[in-house]
């Protein structure tokens, strides 16, 4: 008997035909052959694995839309169905509808620098200074790229030489490679550690800063929680402290929220910390402001200037797409129309009605052995760390890493969670809208044999 792989075609072959040569003049050599490469070695795979052999043109016909899939969206647009509202790894906040329709009004060219009236130079952060000055009862408000950026950029600005005061219970990693320790060092000042793991207390700033210490720098435990024999100041502590040192408090909130929320219990609010007497606050745009990326650094007019006026500024500044989402997602808050974003929405949805909808989505699959189950969903972004939200969802039943693979890669892509060697799919993040789109991609995973790419 012959080697059944012969029956795969060869590559040469391949590119020879029409469709093939125009999706190489389109996308480049490179990245059609390689992706057909792989789609015939996969497919010899297969076939010694005893599979049957795709045909040729369903073949090429399937790895020519993955190509231009792949070049029409370096981004690809997913369903978050992990049940963590704001997914670092997926974009954080959904912009509202109006931040959309600002950010697609502002890729053209915009009155960015420029005041339409006078003609003469504006400053480019006007559509969200006043929002975030109203919004936060600071006395001035800068935007810049991101939480990390701001925070970065107010060290350097407001530090000074005398290094900067920080708990040691707040020398925390944040992410990735953010850690405090890093940025403090990075925005060119000394890191002035006090107290302990567990446990610091106001004396022990207070010694820090009559030591000479130019600033206090308070980090909010973002992702992690400590319990038991723990202590740190109270906020009226600390300002009491850093006022008779006449130095800054910069209290990094993380995200930051701008009103207070049952659903995130935790989180400090920016307007509260300020009436406290913090200096300033930094917090982030894509938490739980539910706006694009960006850093907000708020409080005394003094120091926000010499924020705006830092040379980093600049290299820290926000683009006009993200200025614009940014003012339209604060113009919801306003309103009093912050219920309507995204974010708010899925964090309000009944835990019934999230039943209701797994239990139609379930049976819209058939009887494929899909069940219906109660889930915790969870903000995410590192906010109220520990604070869950009832959610209901899907588990499906088949081997974990192959359906969410299926799933992931599929058409919509669907971000799943996997709970217990299950592949779990939580509505709570997915909107409403998408609960058709969430059924065929279901549908495809668990009916796509078992050897399909
Ligand atoms: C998330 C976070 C940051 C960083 O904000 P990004 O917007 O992600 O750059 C900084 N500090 C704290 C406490 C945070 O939680």
């Amino acid at each position: 008997m012959s080697d059944p792989r012969r029956a795969v075609p060869a590559l040469g072959r391949l590119l020879t035909r029409p469709e093939v040569v125009e999706a190489i003049a389109e996308h480049g050599r490179e990245s059609v052959v390689t992706a057909l490469r792989t789609a015939l070695e996969e497919s010899r795979r297969a076939v010694a694995a005893g599979g049957s052999v795709e045909e040729e043109d369903v073949l090429v016909t399937r790895v020519l839309a993955a190509v231009d899939d792949r070049s029409a969206a370096q981004l690809t647009s997913v369903v978050n169905a992990t049940g963590v509202l704001l997914h670092t790894n997926l974009g954080r906040a959904p912009l509202s509808v109006e931040a959309v329709a600002a950010l697609t009004a502002a890729a053209g060219t915009v009155d960015l620098e420029i005041d339409l009236d006078t003609g003469e130079r504006g400053g480019r952060d006007a559509p969200v200074r006043d929002p975030l000055t109203r919004l936060t009862g600071a006395e001035a408000a800068f935007a810049v790229n991101n939480g990390a950026g701001a925070l970065v950029l107010a060290l350097t600005a407001l530090a000074g030489s005398g290094g900067v005061v920080v708990s040691r219970g707040e020398l925390v990693e944040i992410g990735g490679s953010f850690r405090i320790p890093d940025i403090v060092r990075s925005a060119g000042t000394e890191l002035v550690e006090v107290g302990t793991t567990n446990r610091t207390h106001a004396r022990d700033y207070r010694a820090a800063v009559e030591a000479g210490a130019s600033a206090v720098l308070r980090v909010h435990p973002s992702n992690f929680r400590m319990d038991g024999f723990v202590h740190r100041p109270t906020t009226a502590e600390l300002v009491e402290v850093a006022r008779s040192a006449g130095v800054p408090f910069i209290d990094d909130l993380g995200s930051g929220l701008l009103r207070p929320h049952p659903a995130a219990p935790d989180e400090p609010v920016a307007a509260e910390r300020l009436a406290a007497g913090v200096s300033v606050v930094v917090f982030s745009g894509d938490k739980l402001l539910g706006g694009p990326q960006a850093g907000i650094i708020a409080g005394e007019a003094a120091l926000v200037e010499r924020c705006r006026r830092a040379p980093l500024a600049r290299a820290l500044r926000l683009d006009k797409l993200r200025l614009a989402a940014l003012a339209a997602t604060l113009a919801a808050y306003e309103r009093d129309a912050a219920d309507g974003l995204p974010l708010w929405r899925m964090a309000a949805e009944d835990a019934g009605s999230l039943r209701e909808r797994a239990r139609a989505v379930a049976e819209a699959c058939g009887d494929a052995g899909i069940e219906v189950v109660e889930l915790q969903a969870v903000l995410g972004g590192g906010s109220s760390p520990g604070a869950t939200l009832p959610s209901a969802g899907v588990a499906l039943p088949g081997p974990a890493d192959r359906l969410a693979r299926q799933l992931r890669t599929g058409t919509p892509a669907v971000v799943p969670r996997i709970v217990d060697d299950r592949v779990v799919l939580d509505l709570r993040t997915v909107p409403p809208a998408a609960d058709e789109q969430l059924i065929a991609a279901i549908r495809a995973a668990t009916t796509r044999p078992p050897d399909a790419p």
